[in-house]
């Protein structure tokens, strides 16, 4: 969530900083701010909005020569969005930009406001600022370790000091990278994106870890000097790009066949190489959001093809409930980015348990990849668009994979190799099919609210569908069991109100049908999404019929696209909706 860059080196950093502000701006937008440094003068220019307000002011305004610099984009959560409340802060000799959220901000600005300290704005961020200047003397690492002693929560945070030509940052819990420049030139960054157009060299702040940053990097630990290992990232500086594509969300849709094909190809003819979950009595898949509904297609997968127990939480209720772990137990963790902050702290959970955790990620080098017991990667690329389309299907793409791979009628059934090699190709042939998804679009777009129903998987595909629409269209929607309906929601059902079946389990396809009627008898406009024709409705998508394991991912993209073109169509803010941000790395 939110987003830091810093810079120091031979260069001028207000362009670095905001260029790499564009680049984190999906994570957060509310607003954002940068602040200059150079011997005893510092500037700081901050603005409510999109990074482009704020490089329209920094163009107005006349910009201090510096060489060191730090830039923050804000996603809100302690004070409304407004310039005060915009990072950085300062207090006294401290200037710093924060991601996360200190949780004890209220005891912590009490004490300071006893100390004397005034507050200018409402955040826990400058809580955070006031209690390193508290203790600053000249020596910045002793006043920021023992400044986070007395911190709880999670942050990043990137500081300069009036009186001091160094720059300094650490975290907790939340992610930090310093990257290596040209001779003497260093980088601060909450994800690489942010500078992978100066660099691809960078080393991974670990929780508690000091940095230093002068004309050469000093990393300390508890008053210890660390040695870091210098990574390179195989991201490319061109993949930010839209390549020609009028939004990320269009394009990553489209990167699907692609990333499907790199992120299966291992496993064709070797799926044994996955790990075998019936080692398990109890799998637990724990997750968030389209993640979350990524593991539900796995748990009702794994529990109609084996004999283990599967449960799939939300993270923010996992972390905090009571769990049994009476059992052998597997815990999965599936976040695109690795650094879901409930995610994080479900695995920590399962883990002091002595529970195995095995992630299913996107990210490298995130903190789910490095804390869990075994990773399973996909190949999404960088994924952009806040609303997540090519990661999921690929995390559906692992769950079926692994939910094959321990199938009672794994030997007993046709290999599903041959399915996985042509899922690609299909999919690229769903996705082909543009129009059709567009004329859905045209009939929905006025509503207000949309329903979606289905039963086991297909219930687990509508959530998904009704997700996408209304995270980037805004139209209210629901998905519901098929069999759920009646007992309440109907009364909901009016004339023409679009009300979506996925009907691709054949077993149950009867049933929803019937439940498809009750609705269509009371006016609703039903669009039929199957893997076979079905007559009798207003509007239908059919795709082709495929194993129970790889059906959703030719399915789920065609709900993908319907919502695409539905917020096109209201002109929405597709790759950037309003109050959503990726990768969130706070409770
Ligand atoms: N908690 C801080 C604030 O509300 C930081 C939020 C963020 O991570 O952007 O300002």
């Amino acid at each position: 969530m939110c987003g830091i860059v810093g810079y120091r080196g031979e260069k001028q950093p207000k362009d670095i900083l905001v260029e790499g502000l564009k680049c984190l701006e999906y994570r957060g937008y509310d607003s954002a701010g940068i602040a200059l440094k150079e011997n005893d003068k510092l500037q700081i220019i901050k603005s409510v909005g999109k990074i482009l307000n704020l490089e329209e002011k920094i163009n107005k305004t006349k910009i201090l020569d510096s060489h060191m610099g730090i830039a923050h984009t804000r996603w809100a959560t302690h004070g409304e969005v407004n310039e005060d409340n915009a990072h950085p802060h300062m207090v006294g000799n401290t200037v710093l930009v924060h991601n996360g959220i200190i949780e004890n901000a209220n005891e912590l600005r009490k004490m300071l406001v006893e100390e004397g300290v005034v507050f200018n704005s409402e955040t826990d961020t400058e809580v955070a600022c006031a209690l390193i200047n508290k203790y600053y003397d000249g020596d910045a690492i002793k006043a920021i370790e023992k400044a986070t002693k007395e911190i709880v929560g999670s942050y990043a945070f990137a500081i300069m000091f009036t009186d001091s030509d160094k720059l300094y940052a650490t975290r907790k819990d939340s992610p930090l990278i310093i990257g290596y420049g040209e001779d003497k030139e260093f980088f601060i960054a909450s994800d690489i994106a942010a500078i992978i157009s100066y660099t691809n060299r960078y080393i991974l702040l670990e929780e508690g870890e000091i940095v230093e940053i002068s004309d050469d990097i000093k990393v300390v630990k508890k008053g210890k000097k660390v040695k870091k290992e210098v990574l390179i990232t195989d991201l490319e500086a061109d993949s930010k790009d839209k390549c020609g594509y009028p939004h990320y969300m269009l394009k990553e849709i489209m990167e699907e066949p692609v990333v499907l094909e790199k992120t299966l190809k291992p496993y064709i003819d070797d799926i044994d190489s996955l790990p075998d979950l019936t080692e398990y009595e109890e799998v637990h898949i724990v997750a968030c959001g389209s993640a979350m509904y990524a593991g539900m297609i796995g748990k009702t997968l794994l529990e109609e093809n084996s004999c283990i127990r599967v449960t799939c939480e939300i993270a923010s209720e996992y972390r905090y409930k009571k769990v049994f772990y009476d059992r052998k137990t597997l815990v999965i963790l599936i976040s695109q980015s690795g650094e879901t902050a409930d995610t994080i702290a479900a695995m920590r959970k399962a883990q002091q348990y002595d529970v195995d955790t095995l992630a299913i990620v996107n990210v490298k080098t995130s903190t789910i990849a490095r804390e869990s017991d075994r990773q399973i990667f996909i190949e999404a690329g960088p994924e952009i668009a806040v609303a997540t389309t090519k990661a999921y299907i690929l995390q559906v793409a692992i769950m079926a994979l692994l939910s094959y791979r321990v199938a009672y009628s794994r030997y007993e059934t046709e290999n599903i190799s041959n399915e996985i090699k042509i899922l690609p190709r299909l999919v690229k042939e769903v996705l082909d099919r543009r129009d059709d998804f567009l004329k859905i679009a045209k009939e929905i777009k006025d509503n207000e609210h949309v329903f979606f129903i289905g039963r086991k998987v297909d219930y687990a595909i509508s959530l998904e569908g009704s997700l996408k629409l209304k995270e980037v269209s805004y139209i209210h929607s629901e998905a519901y069991q098929a069999g759920e309906l009646k007992h309440g929601t109907i009364s909901l059902i009016d004339k023409d109100l679009p009300v979506f079946a996925i009907i691709t389990d054949s077993d149950i396809k009867d049933k929803t049908l019937s439940n498809l009627e009750e609705v269509k008898s009371r006016g609703a406009k039903t669009i039929v999404v199957s893997n076979e024709k079905i007559d009798g409705y207003d509007l239908e998508v059919v795709v082709p019929k495929l194993s129970s394991y790889f059906q959703p991912i030719l399915v789920v993209p065609c709900l993908q696209l319907i919502a695409y073109e539905v917020a096109r169509l209201r002109g929405c803010d597709i790759d950037k909706p309003k109050n959503l941000a990726k990768s969130v790395t706070v409770e």
